[in-house]
C-alpha cells in the first residue's frame, strides 16, 4: 500500500483493544464495532467535531457512520453542546417529569401526523419492545410478523433473521432465545406483499402486528418497492392487526418528519432513537392514542424507565431536531448524492460491479450489478471487495462503516474539505475492490 498517506497500524487503538478484550466480550459493547467481518484492528475514537473523527493514535477521519445515524448536525455542534452544558449545569436525572421531556414530545408530534402520543425511552431496542408489547396488549394477539433483514434491536422476539451485526456475522438466530420466545415470530421474505397475504390467510386473528423497518437500512439500504407500505398498511387494517413502522433508524434523518414524510403511509404505532437523542441514550414509540391510552398508568400494558426523559438526553434531541429545518434536510440529502456520485464513478472507472441505493440521504454499495430488493439479494454481493474498499479507505482517512449491510450516513458539516478527502481516496480504494479475491 504505497500510496497509504501514514502508517497504516494503530498502535494507541491496538493496545485499548487488548486491555479492552480482558474486560469485556470481545473488546467492544457492541459487536460491529470489533472489525469482526472486515478484520484489522477497531479504531478507538477519542473526539469528533464537524464530519471528522480523530483516534487514539491521532489521526483524523472523515466519518461517514455518524455514531449510526444521530449525529445528522456532525460532531459537536455548538448549539447542542451549549444545551447539554446548560442542562447538565442543573443536574443530571431527576426520575420525576420534567419539562425537557414535554418539549421533546411536542416536537416529534408536531413533525408526525400520526403520532399522536408518544412515550420516551433509553434506545431503539426498548422502544420496539414496548411497541410489541403495546400492539400485543391491544389486540389480545399473540403474533408477530417481522422481514428477513430487517433489524430491530436485540429483542428476543424480533432477533430471527435480524440484519445489521446479525446479519454481519451470518447468525441466522442466536442462542439464548428460546422457542417459545421466538414462536410467535413470523419471518417474512421484505419487499413480498404476496408472503404476508399468506400469513394473515394462515392465521386468522392471530397477528398482533407486522413491524417493518420504514425503509430498510440494516441489510445495506434496501428502500420499500411502491405500494409496499401501503400494502402492509391496508392488509394490517384489513386482518384487524397493528402495522408498526420502526423509524429507529429513519426517523428525523430521511426527512423532518422521517420516512413518514417520504412516503405518507400512516403506521398504528412508530418507533424512534438515533437522531431524536442528538447522540445520547433517548428514544421513543408512539402513534394513535386509543392505542398508547393502553400504556400504564392510563391503562393496562406496563411499561417503565428509570432514565427514561432524561433531562440531559431530552435536551440534545431537542436542541438537534430545532436545528433541522429544511435547510439542513436538503445540505445533507445534497452531500449525500454529491458522495454517491464519487463514489460510483471511481468504482465504474475500475470496472468494479455495483450497485448504490438509497432513501433519501441513506445510502449503501452493494458490490453486485443487480438490485437489491431483499435479504437473499443484499447477501448475495462479493462482501470480500467491500473488506478490500473498506481498509483503503480508512487508510486514506475515510470511516465507513465496518460491514458491507449498513447504511452509510453524512451530516450538514460534510463541507468541501471533507468530500475533497473522500474524492482524494476513491480511486486508490475502487482499486483495491476490483483487485480484490474472494
Ligand atoms: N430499529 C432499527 C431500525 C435500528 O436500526 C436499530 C439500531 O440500529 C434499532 C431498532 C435498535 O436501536 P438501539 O441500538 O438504540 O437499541
Amino acid at each position: 500500500m504505497s500510496e497509504v498517506p501514514y502508517p497504516y497500524e494503530a498502535p494507541a487503538s491496538q493496545a485499548l483493544f487488548d486491555r479492552a478484550a480482558t474486560v469485556t466480550p470481545g473488546g467492544v459493547n457492541s459487536p460491529v464495532r470489533a472489525f469482526r467481518a472486515v478484520g484489522g484492528t477497531p479504531r478507538f475514537m477519542v473526539s469528533g467535531s464537524g464530519p471528522y473523527l480523530t483516534d487514539a493514535d491521532g489521526r483524523e477521519y472523515v466519518d461517514l457512520v455518524c455514531s449510526w445515524g444521530p449525529m445528522i448536525l456532525g460532531h459537536s455542534h455548538p448549539e447542542v453542546i451549549a444545551a447539554v452544558q446548560d442542562a447538565v449545569a442543573r443536574g443530571t436525572s431527576f426520575g420525576t417529569p420534567g419539562e425537557g421531556e414535554v418539549a421533546l414530545a411536542e416536537e416529534m408530534v408536531a413533525r408526525v401526523a400520526p403520532l399522536e402520543q408518544v412515550r420516551l425511552v433509553s434506545s431503539g431496542t426498548e422502544a420496539t419492545m414496548s411497541a410489541i408489547r403495546l400492539a400485543r396488549g391491544f389486540t389480545r394477539r399473540a403474533k408477530v410478523v417481522k422481514f428477513a433483514g430487517c433489524y430491530h434491536g436485540h429483542v428476543d422476539s424480533l432477533l430471527a433473521a435480524a440484519g445489521s451485526g446479525v446479519a454481519t456475522f451470518a447468525l441466522p438466530d442466536t442462542p439464548g432465545v428460546t422457542g417459545a420466545q421466538a414462536g410467535d415470530t413470523i419471518v417474512l421474505p421484505y419487499n413480498d406483499l404476496d408472503a404476508v397475504r399468506a400469513a394473515f390467510a394462515a392465521h386468522p386473528d392471530e397477528i398482533a402486528c407486522v413491524i417493518t423497518e420504514a425503509s430498510p437500512g440494516n441489510m445495506g439500504v434496501v428502500p420499500p418497492l411502491p405500494g409496499f407500505n401501503q400494502g402492509l398498511r391496508d392488509l394490517c387494517r384489513d386482518n384487524g392487526a397493528l402495522y408498526v413502522s420502526d423509524e429507529v433508524m429513519t426517523g428525523f434523518r430521511t426527512s423532518r418528519a422521517g420516512w413518514y414524510g417520504v412516503d405518507g403511509v400512516e403506521p398504528d404505532l412508530m418507533t424512534f432513537g438515533k437522531v431524536m437523542g442528538g447522540g445520547f441514550p433517548a428514544a421513543a414509540f408512539g402513534g394513535r392514542a386509543d392505542v398508547m391510552a393502553h400504556l400504564a398508568p392510563a391503562g393496562p400494558v406496563y411499561q417503565a424507565g428509570t432514565l427514561s426523559g432524561n433531562p440531559v438526553a431530552t435536551a440534545a434531541g431537542l436542541a438537534q431536531l430545532r436545528l433541522l429545518d429544511d435547510a439542513a434536510y436538503a445540505k445533507v440529502n445534497a452531500v449525500s448524492q454529491q458522495i454517491q456520485a464519487m463514489v460510483s464513478e471511481a468504482l465504474t472507472k475500475e470496472g468494479v460491479a455495483h450497485t448504490l441505493q438509497n432513501a433519501s440521504n441513506m445510502f449503501s454499495v452493494f458490490f453486485t450489478d443487480r438490485p437489491v430488493r431483499d435479504y437473499d439479494d443484499a447477501r448475495a454481493q462479493e462482501s470480500y471487495r467491500f473488506t478490500a474498499f473498506f481498509h483503503a479507505m480508512l487508510a486514506h482517512g475515510v470511516y465507513l462503516p465496518p460491514s458491507s449491510f449498513e447504511s452509510w450516513f453524512v451530516s450538514t458539516a460534510h463541507d468541501e474539505r471533507a468530500l475533497q478527502r473522500i474524492a482524494d481516496a476513491l480511486p486508490a480504494a475502487a482499486r483495491a475492490a476490483a483487485e480484490a479475491t474472494a
